[in-house]
């Protein structure tokens, strides 16, 4: 999608610290952290929040959860733990329509959370 600033970072038009990317997904660390591990998984075609997907969706979304547990495990952040965190809509405060999966690492975390 051409104004989307994730699209931009998949297909490398703007610069981001990118940990992994196959086919399908991104994975690429957060711009303003709030862990020592904050990651951002994302599908490469562009898709703004799960109760916009259908059938059809549910391989890339199978496959942006499979890159969370890899790149979990590529962190080291399995042994101490970590967070999946997704938000969608004004309430949840999404900021980017661009679905993503943020996976915090490396700190402990309060619930419920804030
Ligand atoms: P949301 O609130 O939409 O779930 O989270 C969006 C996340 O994207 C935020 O944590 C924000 O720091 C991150 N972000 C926004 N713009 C950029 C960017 O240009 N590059 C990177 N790496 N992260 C970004
Ligand atoms: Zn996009």
């Amino acid at each position: 999608m051409a104004d989307c600033i994730f699209c931009k970072i998949i297909s490398r038009e703007i610069p981001a610290q990118i940990v992994y990317q196959d086919e399908f997904v991104t994975a690429f660390r957060d711009i303003n952290p709030e862990a020592p591990v904050h990651i951002l998984v994302v599908p490469n075609d562009h898709m703004v929040a799960l109760d916009q997907a259908g059938q059809a969706d549910e391989g890339i979304v199978g496959k942006v959860f499979l890159a969370v547990g890899k790149m979990a495990l590529q962190e080291g952040a399995t042994a101490g733990g970590y967070r999946v965190v997704a938000n969608f809509g004004v309430d949840a405060g999404q900021v980017v329509p661009h679905l993503h999966v943020h996976l915090l690492a490396g700190r402990k975390f309060g619930w419920p959370p804030g």
